[in-house]
């Protein structure tokens, strides 16, 4: 589903935060991405969803280039990449059903079905029942559980996720983990940036290690492989 041939990226400064990186990643699998900060992993998930452009190289994602991908056609590649970042990014002030509703493309749906959809992703990811409350109003935990719902609404095939547990306490980040393993369990692909050992070293999975912008190590079921 995803293949990147020697990718580069060096940034306006001169800086090169990618530099000649191949990786293929099929439908359905979970890939940690680990490494050192500045190593890269950032930039590389930015690239993914073209928050980023790469310098060289291609980056096809279910067959479109996103080196060459038009801005015009962006809006329409996001909606097919659900993203999950360390801060949540929720609007402040639209309730929690309104930040999922919000997310969700609306096609000639009708207004029942658009509710059925949002209370259906709501109750996936336990959270029905906090619907109409702000953000302010429900614990980081929480608050993340509303970012990864609003990722999900438009079901794609892929779920990208920077740091996701970055700001949640140990027991929260396995409830994060947890929802996470649910939705590659049904088929979506998930890559997750992350420092987190414990996670990585239980919840086996793929691992990249990414250091100075090219992958060291690429493992099945792998080890994160740092120092906590
Ligand atoms: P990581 O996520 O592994 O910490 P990043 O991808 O954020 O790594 O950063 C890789 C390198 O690129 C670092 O040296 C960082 O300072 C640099 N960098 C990241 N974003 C930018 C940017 N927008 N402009 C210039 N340099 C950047
Ligand atoms: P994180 O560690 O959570 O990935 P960073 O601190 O690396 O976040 O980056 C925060 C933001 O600042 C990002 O949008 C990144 O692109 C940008 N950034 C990082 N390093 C630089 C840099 N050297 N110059 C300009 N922008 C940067």
């Amino acid at each position: 589903m995803i293949e990147m041939k020697n990718v580069m990226k060096k940034y306006p400064n001169g800086v090169i935060a990618i530099n000649g990186l191949d990786i293929k990643i099929k439908q359905g699998e979970f890939v940690y991405v680990v490494g050192p900060s500045g190593a890269g992993k950032s930039t590389f998930i930015k690239m993914m969803y073209r928050e980023e452009k790469p310098t060289q190289g291609t980056i096809m994602i279910n067959g479109i280039n996103l080196a060459k991908l038009k801005m015009s056609k962006v809006p329409m590649l996001r909606r097919n990449i659900g993203v999950v970042f360390q801060d949540f990014k929720l609007l402040p002030t639209l309730t929690v059903y309104e930040n999922v509703a919000f997310a969700l493309e609306v096609i000639e749906e009708n207004p029942k079905n658009i509710n059925k959809k949002v209370m259906e992703i709501l109750d996936l990811v336990g959270l029905k029942h906090k619907a109409k409350m702000l953000p302010t109003e429900l614990s980081g935990g929480e608050q993340q559980r509303v970012s990864i719902a609003r990722s999900i609404i438009n079901t794609p095939k892929l779920v990208i996720a920077d740091e996701p547990t970055g700001n949640l306490d140990p027991e929260t980040s396995w409830d994060i983990m947890n929802l996470l393993e649910e939705i590659n369990n049904r088929g979506t692909t998930i890559i997750m940036a992350t420092h987190n050992k414990e996670i990585v070293n239980t919840i086996k999975h793929r691992v990249i290690a990414i250091e100075s912008g090219r992958i060291v190590r690429d493992e099945q079921r792998g080890e994160y492989g740092y120092e906590g």
